[in-house]
């Protein structure tokens, strides 16, 4: 939250009810991807050629932006650029990947269809189709976000932390926060970063959490060279998505269920983890083994895949930036330009793509 000055500078306050780095930040596997969940010719079928374009390209442009702060900022997370494959699947086979590549082409994505001809030569998977594109890259979750934390810090910013914020209130002037040990905050603005969890001010039916899994391969296991500098994800639900680390891990995720208390049982644990393993071996033709390692996390997704960003109506300097589904990472840097620009009086000719509406008019 941001409290003005008598100079007109604003101190910022980041408020969190736990130690910031944990819970979603370090379930994540992690690909930065400029790819929406929604492929651009289906999103273009639900909110329109102007405003799905728009999502596809500025969501391209943040992945580049995001990677440009964290190489000024030189913060040491293991970042690397790296392509994508989005593989054909039950519910995206080759004709539609086909059709999915020149949507973007035509708005000047670079996208490649490859046949099933060509994914066997290049890739060595068996496939009917894929798009290989370029403009993602990956890192470690938990190192950027300390490193973007402490480089806010140094810039002046304050964290307090095991700091749960219960209620709010907007006069139009100020805003109000209260905190779950009966402390009052006053500020000039306040975002609501809640990852998953959705302000109910602004929460809708057409929201849901989801469960999903991943697990963590042991490094430097035997796996196709190239998979090194891809993102591989398909057009399968559930989906299976992986990404290999520095050293050599395969990171690899999906089995979603849209149920969303379904991740905390240890069984499905368990069993996903092994699901997921035996896909990705089948996959890839290796013997991935027993993981290192396997979670479980919640999810929260829209059904555009197009994230909530904005000022809650009813709310006035009150911002909420939520509903991520699976491009959270990609979407906080849209959203950190959205909101920022929005409190420094500046038009963004996107905000409108990730518009709220209200429920209720005041208070969480
Ligand atoms: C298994 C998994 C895999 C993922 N993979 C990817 C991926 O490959 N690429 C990608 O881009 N994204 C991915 N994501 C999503 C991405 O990691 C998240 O969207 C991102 O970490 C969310 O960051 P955040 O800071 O917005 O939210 P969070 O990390 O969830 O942080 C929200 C914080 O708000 C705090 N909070 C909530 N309510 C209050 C309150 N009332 N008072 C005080 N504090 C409060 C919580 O304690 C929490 O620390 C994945 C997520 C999961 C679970």
């Amino acid at each position: 939250m941001a409290h003005a000055l008598a100079d007109g500078r604003r101190t910022v306050l980041v408020v969190d009810r736990q130690t910031p780095v944990h819970g979603s930040t370090l379930a994540s596997t992690s690909m930065l991807q400029h790819e929406l969940d929604v492929p651009l010719s289906h999103l273009t079928k639900m909110v329109g050629p102007d405003h799905a374009s728009r999502a596809w390209l500025r969501s391209a442009r943040a992945v580049d932006r995001l990677v440009e702060i964290v190489q000024d900022l030189r913060i040491n997370c293991g970042l690397t650029r790296k392509k994508t494959l989005f593989l054909a699947g039950d519910e995206y086979g080759a004709r539609a990947l086909k059709v999915e590549a020149a949507a973007r082409q035509s708005i000047g994505l670079k996208a490649d269809f490859l046949t099933g001809r060509d994914l066997r030569d290049e890739y060595g998977i068996d496939r009917t189709g894929a798009i290989a594109s370029d403009v993602s890259a990956s890192a470690n979750p938990a190192q950027m976000a300390a490193g973007l934390l402490r480089a806010s810090q140094r810039n002046g910013v304050e964290i307090v932390a095991e700091t749960q914020i219960s209620d709010v209130l907007s006069s139009g002037k100020d805003v109000v926060l209260s905190t779950s040990s009966g402390d009052l905050i006053a500020a000039e603005y306040a975002v609501f970063c809640t990852g998953y969890e959705f302000v109910e001010a602004v929460a809708r039916k057409s929201h849901s959490i989801v469960s999903t899994w991943a697990i963590a391969s042991k490094p430097g296991i035997p796996i196709p060279a190239w998979v090194k500098d891809h993102l591989v994800w398909e057009g399968s639900d559930p989906y299976l998505y992986l990404r290999c680390t520095q050293d050599g891990r395969l990171i690899v995720g999906g089995e979603d269920e849209r149920d969303p208390e379904a991740y905390r049982s240890t069984g499905k644990l368990e069993r996903k983890a092994k699901i997921i393993a035996e896909k990705v071996s089948d996959l890839l033709d290796v013997k991935i083994g027993r993981p290192d390692y396997a979670w479980a996390a919640p999810f929260g997704v829209t059904p555009t895949g197009l994230p909530m960003i904005g000022e809650v109506p009813g709310l006035p300097q009150v911002f909420v930036v939520m509903g991520f589904g699976g491009n959270g990472i990609t979407y906080s840097q849209i959203a950190a330009e959205i909101v920022s620009n929005a409190i420094n009086g500046h038009a963004d000719s996107d905000a409108d793509l990730y518009d709220l509406k209200p429920v209720r008019k005041n208070g969480l």
